[in-house]
């Protein structure tokens, strides 16, 4: 279509030192749509992420968000331009409430934002309100007075989601969402993904293929540092070069 996508890459290439981690990897995700990226172990999805987030510098190529290139903007500059993620390490306060936590989130106050803090929302009323939208949103209201360490692993990474979305972004990214976790959780996670989907665009790395095949709307593929396959589930699921990459396991 000739919909601007919402963020681009175009032959986008980042080293550490002289290693090659990504090479000439183009990539577009279009608005208001759930788009996954699989790849075995060291594809590059992690350092993708980095890159599309600033916290690594491209080496080569262009990255682009609703049409403006942002390939030299620096991290703490694309957050407020609506680019919000989760993290696989864990990013709560984990003495403070549940509400306590997304309030921080909504602030723009919490550790990771403090890093490249964004504008936040309107710091005066509007945080504890946000809060509550975003509890009863990920199905954590019930629990909204309770310590963040004190809820189980489930909630916990609900929660870690709920501090993205606290931050109102256009875009999130979310690295391994279900990784760790019991058939109930991801169960819960990937009907929450869903739902993130009908009114942001969401980006996730994510091993489990169910999951990938289920929810998105465009797949990428990647291998080596570079991009094997791109497109809607059915068409990557029967590529040969996927199959073979996988070895079958899909
Ligand atoms: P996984 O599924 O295991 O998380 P991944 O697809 O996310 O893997 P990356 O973490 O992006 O892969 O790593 C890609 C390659 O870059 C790997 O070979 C990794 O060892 C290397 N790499 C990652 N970070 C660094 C770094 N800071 N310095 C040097 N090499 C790195």
């Amino acid at each position: 279509s000739t919909q601007v996508p919402i963020l681009a890459a175009d032959n986008l290439g980042v080293r550490y030192g002289s290693f090659v981690a990504l090479s000439d990897v183009t990539l577009s995700i279009r608005p208001n749509t759930i788009h996954s990226v699989i790849g075995p172990n060291g594809a590059g999805k992690t350092t993708l992420f980095h890159a599309l987030t600033g916290r690594v510098r491209a080496s080569s190529g262009r990255i682009s968000l609703n049409g403006r290139d942002i390939t030299h903007v620096s991290d703490d500059k694309r957050v407020p331009l609506g680019i919000a993620r989760s993290f696989q390490v864990t990013s709560l306060f984990q003495n403070l409430s549940v509400r306590e936590n997304l309030r921080l989130a909504a602030q723009g106050r919490t550790p990771l934002q403090a890093l490249a803090p964004w504008r936040g929302v309107d710091p005066r009323g509007g945080a504890l309100a946000v809060a509550d939208e975003v509890m009863e949103r990920l199905e954590l209201a019930h629990v909204s007075e309770r310590a963040a360490g004190e809820l189980s692993h489930g909630q916990q990474r609900r929660l870690e989601v709920g501090m993205a979305v606290a931050a109102k972004p256009r875009l999130i990214l979310l690295d391994e969402p279900t990784s760790g976790m019991g058939i109930d959780d991801v169960e819960a996670m990937k009907a929450l993904i869903r739902d993130l989907g009908r009114d942001h665009t969401v980006l996730f790395i994510e091993h489990n293929m169910g999951i990938v095949m289920n929810i998105s709307d465009t797949v990428t593929v990647m291998r080596a540092g570079r991009v094997l396959v791109e497109g809607p589930p059915a068409l990557v699921r029967d590529d040969p070069e996927v199959r073979r990459a996988y070895l079958g396991n899909m």
